[in-house]
C-alpha cells in the first residue's frame, strides 16, 4: 500500500505510549511532512513493534526512547534510540542474526527468543531497505532502517 508514513509512526508509537511503563519518556522528532512509502503495513509494524520493544526493554529507569525521521534522497531514514545499556561494538552487527542474543545471562530474564530482528532485516530487505545499529555500551542504542519513498505523484502538492 502507499503510506503517508508519518502519521502511521505516530500511530504505532501512540499505542507504545498508552501502555508504557511511567518512567520512560517518548520523545518525537517526526517532521510535519507529507512522505510516502510503498510498503506492507501489516509488516513494518512488526519490525516496529520489536524494535520500539527491545528500546524498552532495554530501557532504564528515567530513560528516554528518541524516535526520529528524515528524508534522505529518495530514502526516508527512520531511528529509535534508547539510553540502555548498549552493545560491545563487535557485537552490534551480529544482533540482526537469528538467536543472536548479546548476553545471554542478562536476556534470559527479560525474555525473547533472539529472532525478533533477525525478522526485522529480512522485512525490510524484502522492501528494499537497509537496517543496521549503532550503540555505546553504557550510553545507548539506536536502530535506523530505511524504506525507499515514492516519486511524487504530478496531482499531488
Ligand atoms: P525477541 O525479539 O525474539 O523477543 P530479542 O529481543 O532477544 O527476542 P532481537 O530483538 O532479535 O531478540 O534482539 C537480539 C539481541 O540484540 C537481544 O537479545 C539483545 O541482546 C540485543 N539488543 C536488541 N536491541 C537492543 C537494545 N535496544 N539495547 C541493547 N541490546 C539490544
Ligand atoms: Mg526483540
Amino acid at each position: 500500500d502507499r503510506v503517508d508514513f508519518n502519521p502511521f509512526f505516530h500511530h504505532i508509537i501512540d499505542r507504545f505510549e498508552m501502555n508504557k511503563v511511567e518512567h520512560i519518556a517518548f520523545e518525537r522528532l517526526i517532521p510535519d511532512e507529507r512522505v510516502f512509502v510503498w510498503m506492507d503495513q501489516d509488516k513494518i509494524t512488526q519490525v516496529l513493534d520489536n524494535i520500539i520493544s527491545n528500546a524498552i526493554k532495554y530501557s532504564p529507569e528515567g530513560g528516554t526512547i528518541r524516535f526520529h525521521t528524515e528524508k534522505r534522497r529518495n530514502k526516508l531514514e527512520i531511528s529509535v534510540s534508547d539510553e540502555g545499556m548498549g552493545i560491545p561494538t563487535e557485537k552490534v552487527d551480529k544482533i540482526f542474526e537469528r538467536f543472536y542474543r548479546v548476553d545471554r545471562a542478562r536476556t534470559r530474564k527479560l525474555g525473547g527468543t533472539g529472532l525478533g530482528l533477525a525478522i526485522a532485516r529480512e522485512m525490510i530487505e524484502a522492501h528494499h531497505g537497509e537496517i543496521w545499529a549503532k550503540s555505546k555500551e553504557g550510553k545507548g542504542t539506536t536502530v535506523f532502517f530505511t524504506l525507499p519513498l515514492m516519486k511524487k505523484r504530478r496531482d499531488q502538492s
